[in-house]
């Protein structure tokens, strides 16, 4: 029978890339934490009207990337794109943010059907934070100083540049947008397709465009700092001197814009040259008005999305992921005899072991096989030790203790030695400390 495949663009994680999907989880993990932001879990699935709303009916993702699908009770739902929307939603809906402050993250899959390609998929995940109440520069910055520690907890601080931009206010952004028209207007058949069909509906987005062309004419066109508001001016400008204050570095891009809607003020992302063109590996700003259009009563917030995919690609590429990471296991207990009570005695002696040792990586030969087969795979799980427990130790009450490793030898620089099971657990204990 044939066999049944992934879908596309939708990646199996294997065991040989998981360490470093941890690896990076719990960086982040200790970080966010570090700055006091709290993890909140939501649904993968929620009704199609949340993204519409939050998103944004002209934009790429809800125009042409949304698996939307009705349920047996003939609702319209959404795999979700994106956290932001959701994490409104189920703030709102448990009454987290009116007249409170509240950190948040999350991470998990998000689903959009665009083409596959290397660091683009069609399920990725995201690591998402969102401040809430707090509408100064003080949290602009301080969320980017926290995306800026974790470049530096990742060793890829130096592979990373931070753009920002800012896009005023929504009535200031109403009146570009009408300038924007108004000279675009003028360039109609020279622009590139997508500009074209959004020179109405979403003419921002036409800054972002990729065409060199449709680059070209905006280089003549309406400058959107004529016509930001005097506030977000100053909002922009305090941030900029918060960043200053922290050393942090940043390049201001007047044609950075969001893919979503709900953008205004602060926008930025984080762009590097190592993963060819899908090179923004965290994306975020500030989104004031998002609460109250979903519904609840205005509220400031800001936030950004980190892509795990294109943060993995990076630390492989530029190899910093640290050794002990890919180091799978400590120990390897190999069994092999002929004597009956080998099982119970090995058995029991590996989970000694395991009491004594916590956090380290024991695994136990289990299936039988030929000494050689079972060093073998002990090599293979890359272990430090081997210990083993045959007829002969079986009868002296002892094991023997082999070094694996090169770096990893045993007291006094022996290979192997035999030792009574008694103070096997010490001897480890002070070899993998
Ligand atoms: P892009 O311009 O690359 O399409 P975007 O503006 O659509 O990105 P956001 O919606 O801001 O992306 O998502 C935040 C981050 O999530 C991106 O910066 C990227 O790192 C990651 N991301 C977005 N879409 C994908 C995808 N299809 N596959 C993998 N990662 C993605
Ligand atoms: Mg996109």
């Amino acid at each position: 029978m044939a066999k049944i495949q992934a879908i596309r663009g939708m990646n199996d994680i294997l065991p040989a890339d998981t360490p470093v999907w941890q690896y990076l989880e719990e960086t982040v993990r200790k970080l966010v934490s570090s700055y006091g932001f709290s993890e909140i879990r939501m649904p993968t699935v929620e009704k199609t009207e949340l993204f519409k709303r939050s998103i944004g009916e002209v934009t790429d993702i809800v125009e042409k990337e949304m698996y939307t699908f009705e349920d047996r009770n003939g609702d319209s739902l959404t795999l979700r794109p994106e956290g932001t929307a959701g994490c409104v939603r189920a703030a709102e809906e448990h009454g987290l943010l009116y007249n409170q402050i509240q950190r948040l993250w999350y991470t998990g899959p998000m689903f959009r059907h665009e083409r596959p390609q290397k660091g683009r998929y069609r399920q990725f995940h995201q690591i998402g934070v969102e401040a809430f109440g707090m509408n100064g520069p003080d949290i602009d910055a301080e969320v980017i100083c926290l995306t800026a520690r974790l470049w530096e907890a990742l060793g890829v601080a130096d592979s990373v540049e931070l753009q920002i931009n800012s896009l005023g206010s929504a009535a200031a952004r109403q009146t570009y947008r009408e300038a924007l028209i108004a000279y675009l207007s003028g360039y109609k058949d020279q622009l590139d397709e997508d500009s074209q069909r959004r020179l109405d509906s979403n003419p921002l987005r036409i800054l972002d465009s990729k065409s060199a062309q449709t680059q070209e004419i905006l280089n003549s066109a309406p400058d959107f700092q004529d016509f930001i508001d005097a506030e977000s001016r100053q909002h922009f400008n305090e941030l900029l001197s918060l960043l200053d204050a922290v050393g942090i570095k940043y390049k201001i891009n007047p044609r950075l814009v969001r893919g979503l809607d709900y953008y205004g003020k602060t926008v930025f992302e984080w762009v590097t040259e190592s993963l060819g063109s899908q090179g923004t590996v965290c994306a975020g700003g500030r989104y004031d008005g998002l609460v109250e259009q979903l519904g609840g009563k205005p509220t400031p917030a800001v936030g950004f999305a980190m892509g795990v995919e294109r943060l993995v690609l990076l630390i492989t590429t530029l190899a910093r992921v640290p050794d002990y990471v890919n180091a799978f296991s400590d120990v390897y207990v190999i069994v092999a005899g002929a004597n009956a009570g080998l099982p119970a005695y090995s058995l029991s002696i590996t989970e000694v072991l395991r009491k004594a040792l916590p956090g380290c990586r024991i695994v136990l030969n289990c299936g039988g096989g030929s000494l050689k087969s079972q060093m073998k795979k002990a090599d293979k799980e890359n272990a430090a030790y081997a210990v083993i427990i045959g007829d002969d130790e079986y009868s002296d009450k002892n094991v023997s203790v082999k070094s694996m490793r090169k770096d990893r030898l045993l007291p006094g620089g022996d290979m192997q030695m035999k030792i009574e099971k008694s103070a096997l657990a010490g001897l480890l204990q002070s070899l993998l400390k």
